[in-house]
């Protein structure tokens, strides 16, 4: 029954289409959520007088140390909350 068979194809395609639109979907949705994770991140980068380094806390799944200096230039100071690194405190 070759009516039958074109049926079955159609639909194999669209469930395939679904599928890519899906996908497309979910690659958005991954995107935005690393959006969101990049602002947070830059909104607790601290500046440290005393070493004059800008610093932040990490989860401990990133560094044992749970907190990261940045080198020197690698980030603005401007505008970032003045905080004494623990290691300066
Ligand atoms: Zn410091």
């Amino acid at each position: 029954m070759p009516d039958k068979e074109i049926h079955i194809i159609d639909w194999i395609l669209k469930k395939t289409e679904d599928k890519q639109q899906r996908d497309k979907i979910n690659a958005r949705k991954r995107a935005r959520r690393f959006e969101n994770k990049k602002w947070s991140v830059d909104n607790n980068i601290f500046f440290c007088e005393s070493c004059r380094t800008c610093w932040s806390n990490v989860t401990k799944y990133i560094d044992g140390s749970k907190w990261k200096k940045y080198p020197k230039g690698f980030i603005p100071s401007i505008g970032k909350k003045r905080k004494e690194c623990p290691h300066c405190e």
